[in-house]
């Protein structure tokens, strides 16, 4: 009853502290998820203040250089004709940043480029040429010059001619050409002298527009100066006359269409090579690399006026498409992106007036670059975020993570996060958001649950140990205290039997109620029986409770163990004579002599003499025995009584412990001699072997371990 309240109470305690616990770990998982999404919440709020950030940086570069190109449009006059407002701006607006050219758009779609020259016409573009060859046409001296130089082959004649109606002109143009065709006359009579004199005459006069016979007359004159030199073998000097030409079209000297520039340009270049090919090794290298320094400024001239053309032939008819929305008023500018082969075209405009248009073209690298000042990356750090602008293929144009973003991808850290755009998609690029250690708010949660639920189970554990510890300890205490009790009682009882006889006998002899003188003898023996087993049992019971309070003491002396069991066998036979058994000795000679505490040792054989026959059952016959081996002296109890069941034969050494068939067969006992027998043996440094089968009998031995006299010497002197 009162183990069960106590086992209640400390499960209940525990149960308790069980629930608590639960509940304070439900509780704090539940904390740790809320902390998760509102770190999770807090990088995203982050992620989109970042595409914000960048968006507002563009628009206010675009909108920035937008109004700077309109103020400096507005200082000049803005009504003036394309070409006009060209030429007024020019100078001023080299440097505003993001912008890469300025241009007007007049209501033919003529577009005039503040900055940038094609390297050729651009389609739709109208050349400008001047052809006077047609104003001759009807002139009487024109045609006879033309028959001598064509027809009779009289160059002379024709150069006279030519000379003739050049001295009687005062047109620029119409000189110009008659000087060409007078060098013409030169080169065909072989006056080379006189003919390159008349095509760098030509070449002075300088009207580069001028054609005839649908070549600019320039291009003939340098290209005829190159190989009249070729054909003096002046190498030298017609490779630099071809390079001459070759510059002269890089630099848009003359209104040449398309195909014409590159007929022109490949014209130059093979006649360069032409007369560079046989000059000395170093002396060709080095006009060699005036060539290549040449075809540099190309690349980059040609993909500009790619850019231009575009412009021309792309964004232009979109603007005509979307001029609808745009208000010369409201001076909001139109934005048109326009990916093309080789890049991105950001082109803005505003009307300025009924025929003008304000164009301008934004530099997307530039504007990329100036997408990222350095405090908006910090922010985005603490984070592990890293932003990236990427154009429509996926191409990287600018960010942070554009050198280590590949190989990072595939370690699988920084992650893409999320993607946002550019308002009205202008530019048309995406800003691409990576953070690294995603997962980490995760990860982190994850671990702090997992101590959570950890510290539970270790929680739960301890209780469960704890517990069962607490009932394990207070079982036993009930078990001890009971046992105690049992052992008040048997003890009492114990005492009182032999008192009872002896009282009872001592009465009789008193009374002389006993005449017989052997019945008399008897009497006197048994009462000396009964008191000695008093003493025995007290002096067991003292020495139970010294060896308890650890106040034991033992006197050792040299010990013939074979009179000791032949004394114990005596007087046991005295002591034990009124009952009913036979016990046999086989007690061997010669047996070493030991260290012993006789008394002790003695009482230890006393108490398995007595037990074995208090159980020895139906057939009550013992044997002491005693016999010395290698290393040992033995003394052995045996009878042939009611035996020990295996699982107790460990517990009849703990204190208070008897069988439970001891119990029922109503053998009266106090549990304490067996515990007492061990302790005196050990105290020998021996052991007791107990050997034991159920219905057959028992087999105590006490083995005491001998010390050779060597040993006992050296224990001495050391
Ligand atoms: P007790 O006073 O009960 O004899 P012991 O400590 O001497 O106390 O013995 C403990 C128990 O061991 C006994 O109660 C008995 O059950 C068992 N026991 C001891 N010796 C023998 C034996 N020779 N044969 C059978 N049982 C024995």
């Amino acid at each position: 009853m009162r183990l069960d309240w106590q086992k209640r109470a400390v499960i209940l305690f525990a149960a308790s502290l069980l629930i608590l616990s639960v509940v304070l770990v439900f509780f704090a998982i539940r904390e740790a998820e809320r902390e998760k999404l509102l770190k999770e919440r807090e990088i995203e709020g982050k992620q989109q203040r970042l595409v914000e950030g960048i968006d507002g940086r563009a628009r206010t570069l675009i909108g920035e250089a937008e109004n700077r190109v309109l103020q400096a449009v507005k200082k000049n006059r803005s009504d003036a004709h394309p070409a006009q407002a060209a030429a007024d701006l020019k100078g001023p607006l080299v440097d505003i940043p993001c912008v890469s050219e300025v241009f007007f758009v007049d209501n033919d779609d003529q577009v005039v480029f503040l900055n940038a020259r094609p390297l050729f016409l651009l389609s739709g573009e109208k050349p400008r040429y001047r052809d006077v060859s047609s104003s001759w046409d009807n002139d009487e001296r024109w045609k006879r010059a033309e028959e001598a130089e064509f027809r009779l082959n009289d160059y002379s004649l024709a150069a006279s001619l030519y000379q003739d109606l050049a001295t009687k002109t005062a047109d620029q143009a119409l000189d110009a050409l008659l000087v060409n065709r007078l060098a013409r006359c030169y080169t065909k009579s072989g006056k080379h002298e006189k003919a390159l004199g008349a095509y760098r005459q030509q070449l002075r006069i300088g009207l580069p527009d001028l054609i005839s016979e649908g070549i600019p007359l320039d291009i003939s004159s340098l290209y005829q100066i190159g190989n009249i030199h070729l054909h003096r073998g002046q190498r030298e000097e017609a490779a630099g006359a071809f390079l001459d030409l070759y510059q002269g079209l890089l630099d848009s000297r003359w209104p040449l269409t398309r195909s014409q520039y590159e007929a022109f340009r490949k014209l130059a270049e093979d006649r360069f090579r032409m007369a560079a090919g046989e000059l000395d090794a170093s002396l060709q290298s080095a006009w060699d690399g005036r060539l290549q320094d040449l075809k540099k400024i190309e690349k980059t001239r040609m993909a500009s006026t790619g850019i231009l053309e575009n412009v021309q032939g792309r964004i232009i008819p979109r603007l005509r498409l979307e001029a609808r929305e745009m208000d010369a008023d409201s001076g909001k500018f139109l934005r048109i992106a326009e990916t093309i082969d080789s890049g991105l075209i950001l082109a803005s405009f505003l009307p300025l007036n009924k025929e003008t248009i304000l164009g301008l073209l934004l530099d997307p690298q530039a504007l990329a670059n100036g997408l990222f000042p350095p405090a908006s990356e910090k922010s985005g750090r603490e984070e592990g975020l890293s932003v990236a602008i990427v154009d429509e293929s996926g191409k990287v144009v600018a960010g942070p993570g554009l050198l280590s973003q590949e190989g990072s991808e595939k370690s699988g850290d920084p992650q893409l996060v999320s993607t946002g755009g550019f308002a009205d998609s202008f530019p048309p690029w995406a800003i691409r958001i990576y953070r690294s250690g995603v997962g980490a708010v995760e990860r982190q949660f994850r671990m702090r649950r997992n101590i959570y639920i950890l510290s539970l189970v270790v929680v739960i554990a301890a209780l469960f140990f704890g517990g069962f510890l607490a009932i394990r300890s207070t079982a036993k205490e009930l078990k001890l205290a009971r046992m105690k009790s049992d052992f008040v009682a048997t003890v009492s009882h114990e005492f009182r039997t032999p008192l009872t006889s002896i009282r009872y006998m001592a009465e009789l002899l008193q009374r002389g109620r006993v005449r017989d003188e052997a019945r008399k003898q008897q009497y006197y023996e048994a009462i000396t029986g009964e008191s000695e087993r008093l003493s025995r049992l007290v002096e067991n019971l003292l020495d139970f409770s010294k060896i308890e309070s650890g106040m034991k003491e033992y006197r050792m002396e040299e010990a013939d163990i074979a009179a000791l069991a032949a004394d114990v066998a005596t007087r046991f036979r005295q002591q034990a004579g009124f009952k009913d058994f036979t016990l046999e000795t086989e007690i061997a000679g010669g047996l070493l002599v030991i260290q012993a505490d006789k008394e002790s040792l003695g009482r230890a054989v006393f108490n398995l003499l007595d037990n074995a026959v208090k159980y020895s059952g139906e057939n009550p016959r013992l044997v002491l025995r005693a016999w010395s081996g290698e290393d040992a002296v033995c003394l052995q109890v045996e009878d042939y009584g009611i035996g020990i069941v295996i699982s107790e034969q460990k517990k009849i050494f703990e204190k208070f412990y008897r069988s439970e068939v001891a119990m029922e067969s109503d053998v009266k006992g106090t549990g304490i001699g067996l515990p007492l027998v061990e302790h005196i043996v050990r105290a020998h440094g021996g052991k007791v072997l107990l050997e034991s089968e159920a219905g057959k009998g028992t087999r105590v031995t006490i083995r005491l371990p001998v010390r050779r006299s060597e040993e006992k010497k050296e224990d001495e002197n050391g």
